[in-house]
């Protein structure tokens, strides 16, 4: 028994500080026919001179990209932001809430308003500039349910596993 609970003690730190490893649960959030790369990852970066800490991932496509929700849920806010531009975010399930920035136009005129009920793979708006960007991408972010940005590369299904995800749901072929 003592012993048992000294190997207790020592594992404790060690538990408390799990690494982050890749668990996906999200679908892709733009059309995967039209995504081209990664342009900006998560974490700190360089920006003019000092360090940032880039909530979010920055996904490339052409304007006018469909956006989806990444997941089941219901829209928690539709509007715009200084940086973020015209964006949406969702609530799912488990708390954890998905935002969608810079969109082309006001996801509200396409029906995406605070309340909605929206199933993976909804259309929530479409890929734009607005906001502090230079150029067509969705900016997407993953906040945990305490509100801290979490790594969306790490829940999120890449392009090809996502096709393969939804044509197990038949919603590809
Ligand atoms: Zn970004």
């Amino acid at each position: 028994m003592r012993m048992l609970s000294g190997l207790l003690i020592l594992l404790a730190p060690l538990a408390a500080e799990p690494k982050a490893a890749r668990a996906p649960w999200l679908l892709f959030p733009i059309d995967v026919r039209r995504f081209d790369h990664v342009s900006s990852k998560f974490g700190l970066r360089r920006l003019e001179g000092h360090r940032k800490l880039h909530r979010g991932v920055d996904l490339v496509a052409p304007a006018g990209s469909y956006v989806v929700a990444a997941r089941e849920g219901t829209i928690a806010e539709s509007g715009h932001a200084r940086s973020c531009g015209w964006y949406v975010t969702v609530a799912h399930e488990n708390s954890w809430r998905t935002v969608y920035c810079h969109l082309r136009s006001d996801p509200r005129k396409l029906g995406v308003v605070q309340g909605l009920a929206v199933p993976a793979m909804g259309v929530v708006g479409l890929v734009g500039s607005t906001g502090h960007s230079t150029g067509p991408h969705l900016h997407f972010s993953v906040l945990d349910d305490q509100g801290r940005p979490r790594d969306p590369l790490l829940a999120l299904y890449t392009p090809k596993e996502t096709l393969e995800v939804l044509r197990k749901m038949g919603m590809a072929r």
